[in-house]
């Protein structure tokens, strides 16, 4: 579904920060932070032991505490809501645009009340949302907006790289991210004040050593695995033009077919990071029956981040039940990710493409 890219130079790297006796946090951490904001063209980048690490910490900063609501979508992977739980908030649920995806303005204005303090938005399969329009229309009510960008390392909104459009940006470099430190995150943001908080919480809330002035915690990455991004690092665009031209083939094959989507991508998306392809089903009776084909034929798939509602602790903790959002249901149970990642051969993208197109020729 996503191997890796990782081979002998991450090989080399991880040997070269061993042999040299500084494992933990250090130098090389340091330089990829600044390899990054070049990369991004943003002011700061801090970098994490993961992604929920970093989610975690962009609601820290803001002091989010008991009582405060923190509103994010309910389509999205479980760490945004778990983050917000840490803190002794409580997320607040909102649905997703059945078009795209991703939440709307509107979406996140509706949720709003006295007791909001942070938005958590998702970049969906690696697609930006539409920050702009986000940040018009939530400027009067002064909330911090947070992405979670974990999917869209390396995408432009509007021919700019993710990383400076919202307050903050929290990403991972897990495993089967468009790059990957095995296990790895990162915040970038232009404020210097917020990065050099940030800074200290992910350091024990240190300001210096062994003077605690948060409770921060132990969100720190290490240099063997900062040196595995570094390489990673160099080959994030051909990664993503190779993801672009795969995503380009199978949109040309299965457009024509009126019983399935292929993703829909506004123009405000300059580069998509295709982290996931998704084919849209009309119902889950196609979707289910599309998986069994994929798996006949040896094709791996995903199935979507079920809604973080319906997770059986959340149900338990907040109530809720089936149909609470059903747009978020729906598109859970109707899109189906297949195979899209860098070093894929011909032979294998031309096999998918023509078994996904007797599928679909044959349950019109
Ligand atoms: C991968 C991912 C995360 C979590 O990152 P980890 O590094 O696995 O902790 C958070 N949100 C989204 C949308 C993700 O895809």
């Amino acid at each position: 579904m996503a191997n890796p890219s990782v081979g002998a130079q991450e090989a080399r790297a991880v040997f070269d920060v061993l042999k040299n006796g500084w494992i933990s946090m250090g130098k090389v951490v340091l330089s990829l932070e600044k390899k990054i904001q070049k990369y991004l063209k943003v002011k700061n980048a801090i970098l994490f032991n993961n992604g929920t690490s970093s989610l975690h910490a962009s609601l820290l900063v803001y002091d989010i505490k008991s009582g405060d609501e923190v509103i994010i979508p309910t389509l999205n992977y479980i760490s945004a809501a778990n983050a917000v739980i840490y803190c002794g908030a409580k997320p607040i649920f909102c649905e997703s645009d059945p078009k795209t995806f991703n939440v709307t303005p509107e979406i996140l204005e509706s949720k709003i009340t006295h007791k909001t303090k942070a938005i958590i938005t998702v970049d969906l399969k690696g697609m930006p949302v539409d920050y702009d329009a986000i940040k018009k229309k939530i400027k009067k009510y002064n909330i911090p907006l947070i992405s979670d960008s974990a999917e869209s390392f390396g995408a432009e909104y509007k021919k700019k790289k993710v990383g400076s459009q919202f307050n903050l940006h929290s990403f991972s470099f897990f495993a089967n991210k468009n790059i990957t430190m095995g296990e790895g995150g990162l915040i970038t943001c232009n404020s210097d004040i917020l990065a050099k908080k940030i800074r200290i919480i992910r350091n024990q809330g240190q300001n210096r050593r062994y003077n605690h002035t948060v409770i921060g915690n132990n969100f720190r990455p290490t240099d063997y695995a900062a040196a595995i991004g570094i390489e990673q690092l160099k080959k994030v665009d051909k990664i993503i033009f190779s993801k672009n031209q795969i995503s380009k083939s199978y949109d040309k094959a299965f457009s024509k077919f009126p019983n399935v989507c292929t993703p829909f991508v506004p123009n405000y998306v300059s580069m998509h990071s295709w982290y996931m392809y998704s084919l849209k089903f009309k119902n889950s009776f196609i979707s289910n029956k599309f998986k069994n084909f994929l798996l006949k034929k040896k094709i791996d798939y995903r199935v979507s981040f079920p809604p973080i509602h319906l997770q059986p602790i959340y149900k338990k903790k907040f109530g809720f039940k089936k149909n609470s959002f059903p747009i978020s249901e729906k598109i859970a149970n109707t899109f189906v990710d297949i195979p899209c990642w860098f070093g894929m051969t011909n032979t294998q993208i031309n096999y998918i493409i023509k078994q996904v197109s007797i599928f679909l020729g044959n349950n019109k």
